[in-house]
């Protein structure tokens, strides 16, 4: 293989890496992507994904200038809105205020300007009725602060992503793995891959590396995240084994953010270790707080109804994970069957159903039938059901007495038939990762910006700690990828 070179080298083909590379493209950089992945796995976990994204906004006149509205949208639908500060709020909330305010500021502030700028680049939106709005008397409510989807979920983001790099001359090397960087004397000055059993060089005047978090890494993920995590599966891509991050700290860049935490959910307990393409995001199991979760004990062991899920989910993964046998099932009964999102109508999915609670108790697989039926039935005295029953809003109709309380959306199951799913941990991203300056540079430990060296995606660390608002890990991926890409660019440009 002969050495290469070229402007700016963009690790990764997910959906941060495109981001940084049309960015670097639009300032007149040439520009080559590596994707470890053979083209039939492209695209990282962004291609898993159901293409959530968070973005702040305000009403449908913003939404309007993301996606194509018809008329009885833009006056029949409530958007809601979703201000930068409820966005910046809802950052802070669910890290427990240790978020990197820096970067949560690029992250909000740049949201919307970023999006637009993505459907300039050919990816299109649209609203998300299926899985964040309900009907409410007859019109759709938007709940959860998160009204935009990619259309065609992941694999449209990046096949439109594809074809916009197609069109602007940036070259995807696929089956190509990063392995080191070159550096000399301080100054980043390419990176070394193999491909085919063979190494090579790559010389460019800027990298930017957008390889993922080490998800997929069962070693890392029991040396950083604590033991237990090497039984947890993998959502999405086999490949983000922290390959970029491990290049940026050969290199001397300082390790950042929430290396023990991670996003991690309640996942089909049979799925396979890692993700199915055909399947995406649908192994999630996600209107938990329409019904109850047991564990082997029979028992609750979480707040099902504490807040909308997309301000659970992300943390509810580690708790099935630390459950005796890393399993649980969810109840639900038929009150609230017709509401469940459209993943629990999959075939490959592990349910059980049954015409009495006790017919269900014998057919949950590891739990405790006696104990289940007690907890059903404590759980049902508990419930205030003069508190009217609104998916579409925290609606305080909760549990009283109990040791785990059910806070919002609580029914009592008693309507047959009941149905059950059996569900396991699912890790989506790492949390840790390199730390970045403003202009998406990579730190080192004197706190030093590396030459020619930038990050972007779930590589990014200081954003993300314990929890995760859903939507926003797209949403981050883009706005650094733009921003380390426009970097990068500028500085491949400039050195010609
Ligand atoms: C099932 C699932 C559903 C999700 N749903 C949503 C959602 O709806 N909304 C949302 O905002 N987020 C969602 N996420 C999270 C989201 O996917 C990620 O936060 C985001 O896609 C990360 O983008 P990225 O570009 O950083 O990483 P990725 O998309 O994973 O891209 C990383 C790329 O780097 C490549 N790579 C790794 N190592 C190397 C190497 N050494 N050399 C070359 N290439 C390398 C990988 O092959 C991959 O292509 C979901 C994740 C999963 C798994």
């Amino acid at each position: 293989m002969n050495d290469l070179k070229t402007g700016v080298v963009v690790v990764g083909a997910g959906n941060a890496a495109f981001a940084a590379a049309l960015a670097a493209r639009e300032q007149g950089s040439d520009v080559i992507m590596l994707e470890r992945a053979p083209f039939d796995e492209r695209g990282g976990n962004s291609r898993y994904t159901a293409g959530a994204m968070r973005v702040a906004f305000n009403g449908a006149q913003d939404l309007a200038k993301l996606m194509d509205l018809n008329d009885e949208e833009m006056t029949t639908v409530d958007f809601g809105t979703y201000s930068t500060d409820q966005y910046f709020d809802d950052m802070a909330r669910m890290t427990q205020y240790r978020a990197d305010p820096d970067l949560v500021e690029i992250l909000v502030y740049k949201s919307f300007e970023t999006l637009v700028w993505m459907r300039e680049k050919g990816i299109r939106f649209s609203p998300s009725y299926g899985r964040q709005a309900f009907k409410v008397d007859g019109k759709f409510k938007f709940w959860g602060g998160l009204a935009v989807e990619v259309v065609g979920g992941g694999p449209g983001l990046i096949d439109d992503w594809t074809q916009s790099a197609k069109k602007n001359q940036i070259e995807i090397l696929y089956g190509t793995r990063a392995t080191d960087l070159i550096e000399d004397e301080g100054i980043i000055t390419g990176v070394r891959v193999r491909k085919g059993g063979k190494s090579y060089n790559i010389h460019a005047a800027a990298i930017v590396l957008a390889a993922g978090g080490f998800e997929s890494n069962a070693e890392w993920r029991t040396r950083y995240m604590g033991p237990g995590w090497d039984l947890a599966k993998v959502r999405g891509t086999r490949f983000n084994m922290g390959d970029g991050i491990r290049m940026a700290l050969d290199v001397g860049a300082i390790p950042y953010g929430n290396w023990s935490g991670g996003h991690a959910v309640g996942w089909d307990r049979n799925a396979p270790d890692y993700g199915d393409l055909s399947v995406g995001d649908n192994f999630q199991k996600h209107s938990y707080p329409l019904g109850i979760m047991v564990n082997a004990t029979g028992r609750r062991f979480v707040d099902e109804g504490a807040d909308f899920r997309n301000y659970t989910y992300a943390k509810y993964g580690r708790v099935i994970l630390e459950q005796p046998g890393q399993f649980a099932w969810q109840v639900f009964d038929a009150k609230v069957s017709a509401l469940l999102r459209d993943e629990y109508r999959i075939r490959e999915v592990t349910k059980v159903t049954a015409n009495t609670i006790e017919e269900l108790a014998a057919k949950l697989d590891d739990v405790d039938a006696g104990a289940f039926v007690n907890e059903v039935e404590a759980y049902n005295a508990a419930v205030k059901t003069d508190v009217p029953f609104n998916p579409a809003v925290k609606d305080g109709r909760r549990t009283e007495g109990l040791a785990v309380p059910k806070s919002n959306w609580a029914n009592q199951l008693d309507t047959p038939p009941f149905e059950a799913y059996a569900i396991t941990c699912g890790i989506t991203f790492t949390f840790g990762g390199v730390k970045i300056d403003g202009s998406g540079q990579i730190l080192d430990t004197e706190g030093q910006s590396i030459p020619g060296l930038y990050a972007a995606g779930e590589m990014v660390g200081g954003l993300f700690y314990f929890n995760y608002p859903g939507g926003t890990g797209l949403t981050s991926g883009a706005v650094f990828g733009r921003l380390a890409g426009n970097s990068a660019g500028t500085a491949a440009v400039s050195q010609t």
